[in-house]
């Protein structure tokens, strides 16, 4: 498992996605009471890939583990983050860390630890002080913060990546990031933004067709504009445009366009369009269809459609896309 702890370090090569996680998800002992909330998806299959940046806000500001447990507790000026004993005020100290953490922050993803008060992304009560809980729609202290100041950052948690079309999401969003990341971090000319805009059409197109095109708009005018402009640009819509689900029509859209690509004989595009409708119809997850596309994709004739990020958006061996559209 490779771990980044200084921030704005690399610790591969520049596609390689950096990941922030809340420690505790990593198996490290910063838990309250001393343990860990190790989670195996993280651990097991997805650190092959990625860097981690582990970060436990309440070990930063100071706390130990083992320590007293805390809540988020109602106040006139917003939820207050309070040991449950001896009622220490910690919000302050929480959010002038994660004021500094989030301005230094350079990854291309978050995995929060859920429901925590310091760092849930939804679903965390506030309770009334002394009471029971008033509210239970909110973000943790610390993970709010970092929420905000980056709001088109793949950010998801424990709990939610267990569901398999927000866990592919997830991932695909992170590995796109991070091969902009690495383009627009190294001495890129405008056709080199082209090169990555072609390889990436697809993708972008089976999560939003209207930023998809206005994607394309960014990437003709490169040229005439200065550097810096284009990249924050193309990145703000491009992050925009994944930052849409990809829809089981949107993605039957982009197989057929594709498929319209390909020199294939009648009953090998037969087979095609039969495949495709069966993915329509949840009969068969996206992995089919796009398998089969891209065994067909061979020949100079087909790059375009072989070099699609769409058909290889993460490591195969991830395997995220094996789960039937609901
Ligand atoms: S949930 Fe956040 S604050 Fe709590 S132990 Fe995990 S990383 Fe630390």
């Amino acid at each position: 498992m490779k771990v980044i702890n200084e921030p704005g370090t690399t610790g591969g090569p520049a596609e390689r996605p950096r990941v922030a996680v809340s420690s505790c998800l990593l198996g490290e002992l910063v838990r309250y009471n001393g343990g860990h909330s190790r989670d195996r998806f993280l651990t097991d299959e997805l650190s092959p890939y990625v860097d981690w940046v582990p970060v436990c806000p309440e070990v930063e500001a100071g706390l130990g583990a083992p320590r007293e447990s805390m809540r988020l507790e109602e106040s006139e000026n917003g939820p207050r983050l309070l040991t449950r004993t001896s009622r220490v005020d910690l919000t302050d100290r929480v959010i002038a860390l994660a004021e500094r953490r989030a301005a230094e922050l350079d990854v291309d993803g978050y995995v929060f630890k859920a429901k925590s008060p310091t760092c849930g992304i939804h679903g965390v009560p506030v309770y009334r002080p002394g009471g029971a809980p008033a509210d239970r729609r909110n973000k943790g202290l610390f993970s709010a913060i970092v929420m905000e100041r980056h709001p088109l950052l793949p950010v998801e948690d424990d709990g939610r990546l267990h569901d398999p079309l927000l866990r592919e999401n997830f991932v695909e969003r992170v590995f796109a990031h991070a091969r902009l990341r690495a383009l627009l971090g190294g001495d890129w000319r405008p056709r080199d933004l082209v090169a990555f805009h072609a390889r990436h059409k697809m993708q972008l197109l089976a999560h939003d067709p209207r930023l998809y095109r206005e994607a394309g708009r960014v990437v003709a005018g490169a040229g005439a504009r200065p550097r810096e402009e284009v990249a924050a640009r193309y990145t703000e819509v491009f992050r925009s445009t994944l930052a849409t689900k990809a829809t089981t029509g949107k993605n039957v859209n982009v197989l057929q366009h594709c498929l319209g690509m390909l020199d294939l004989d009648p009953v090998r595009r037969a087979d095609v369009v039969e495949v495709i409708d069966a993915y329509r119809a949840g009969l068969v997850p996206l992995s089919v269809p796009t398998t089969l596309l891209r065994h067909h994709a061979r020949g100079e004739a087909a790059a375009w459609v072989r070099d699609q990020t769409y058909f290889s958006p993460y490591p195969d061996a991830l395997r995220l896309r094996n789960h039937v559209p609901g």
